[in-house]
């Protein structure tokens, strides 16, 4: 190690996050090359069996095979474990696979889980066909309902796991509030900080127990790969790792080097992810078109002081519903715009649009989806870092194609 990196290394704590989301990365190799190694080996050598046993027997640090550890996705982890303000973080192949890892990590047969109603459509599948074939008892709440969350908690649960604000109807969970309630009864509280990253809301210091990260979305920032990550206190990570080496589900040598990439520029990426968004939501509010729009940093979310002191600014996706609207006026608007990319993913440059209610949500249950509050006439947008006069464009040729 260079004495330069050494002396960078003991301050690197005190820099401002921004510089940390730059800087925070595993020791250079010996090559001294500026830009993070990326390394694609499958296992790592030994220089004797006495070192090759302390590493397998007393896990000594040193690498042994890429399911269980790589540097590039160590130097991953520790970026986003300074930015979470996680004491641990584990890297998994994708979103869900951090979600499947952390449920089997902490729950077994007959525990009690209870889950907001506003999660991905993924999340909500993999514990309802899923995790109940092997006992898990599932409960359903409102995500904005902490009377609700109360009352449930008055029976034992092992895990209480939201996603806020939840994904197409951007409803808020009180994090701090949650948190408290969990921490009364005995029950671990994870939220899914997908949509928020560490730059807008950081879940561990309202009190969460541990965060899941979709890294496909904002953390890659340019919708490349698949990726996820869990971090919290070490105790509460460590039989996630164990499961994540165990089941398989690890990241990516090379994904996690486009996550290092996408951390660098994180922080001025949801920033203006957030501006754009907001004058659009602004600009959707005045279309006669429009009924409702949800956007976490309009004045007329009914939830607006909580957002103010949970969040940093309300990120890059919104939803609306046309006004008297059903699925064809819905599929019109989609049809109709061609600059907005007509696809299920978010937090990407690109600006995406979709009917939630027959893709992201389409699998559901209508009961299912009637409880999420997703209706036929909602859109989502998760807004990108195009012009905001341009994005305005094509949804002016989105309402043209509507006939009422
Ligand atoms: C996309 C997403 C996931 C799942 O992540 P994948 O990387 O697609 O597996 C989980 N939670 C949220 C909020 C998401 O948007």
């Amino acid at each position: 190690m260079m004495d330069r990196d050494r002396r960078l290394a003991s301050l690197v704590s005190a820099l401002s996050e921004e510089t940390q989301a730059i800087r925070v990365s595993g020791d250079r190799s010996p090559e001294r090359e500026h830009s993070e190694p990326i390394f694609t080996t499958s296992s790592f050598v030994f220089p004797d069996a006495a070192t090759m046993a302390d590493a397998f027997v007393n896990n000594s640090g040193l690498s042994i095979y890429a399911r269980v550890d790589n540097p590039t996705v160590d130097s991953f982890c520790q970026r986003l474990a300074v930015l979470e303000g996680a004491e641990a973080c584990e890297a998994t192949a994708s979103g869900m696979g951090a979600i499947l890892s952390t449920l089997m990590a902490h729950c077994q047969t007959g525990d009690r889980v209870l889950m907001s109603t506003g999660v991905f459509g993924a999340t909500l599948n993999l514990v309802k066909n899923f995790f109940i074939k092997y006992g898990l008892e599932i409960e359903l709440l409102s995500p904005t309902d902490l009377d609700a969350w109360e009352r449930a908690l008055a029976r034992p649960a092992k895990l209480a796991y939201c996603e806020t604000p939840s994904n197409p109807t951007i409803d808020i969970v009180d994090i701090e509030g949650l948190a408290a309630l969990c921490r009364a009864h005995d029950c671990l509280l994870v939220v899914d900080n997908c949509f928020m990253t560490p730059v807008l809301q950081k879940p561990l210091s309202l009190g969460a127990d541990l965060i899941i990260h979709s890294a496909t979305k904002y953390l890659d920032g340019q919708g490349r790969v698949l990726g996820g990550a869990v971090l919290g206190r070490s105790d509460l990570v460590e039989p996630v790792t164990s499961f994540i080496r165990s089941g398989g589900v690890t990241m990516s040598a090379f994904n996690a080097w486009i996550f290092l990439k996408g951390l660098e520029t994180l922080d001025i990426r949801m920033h203006a992810h957030s501006q754009k968004a907001m004058a659009l939501a602004q600009w959707l509010e005045q279309q006669p078109q429009v009924g409702r729009v949800n956007y976490a940093g309009l004045h007329s979310h009914p939830q607006k002081s909580l957002i103010d002191r949970q969040m940093k600014a309300g990120g890059g996706v919104l939803s609306f519903t046309l006004k008297n609207g059903s699925r064809e006026d819905a599929w019109a608007f989609l049809n109709a715009t061609c600059l907005m990319s007509l696809t299920a993913n978010l937090g990407d440059v690109k600006t995406t649009v979709c009917h939630p209610a027959t893709s992201t949500h389409g699998r559901l249950d209508d009961s299912d989806r009637e409880l999420m509050g997703i209706s036929e006439n909602m859109i989502r947008i998760a807004v990108g870092l195009e012009s905001v006069d341009d994005l305005i464009e094509d949804c002016e040729r989105g309402f043209a194609a509507l006939t009422y």
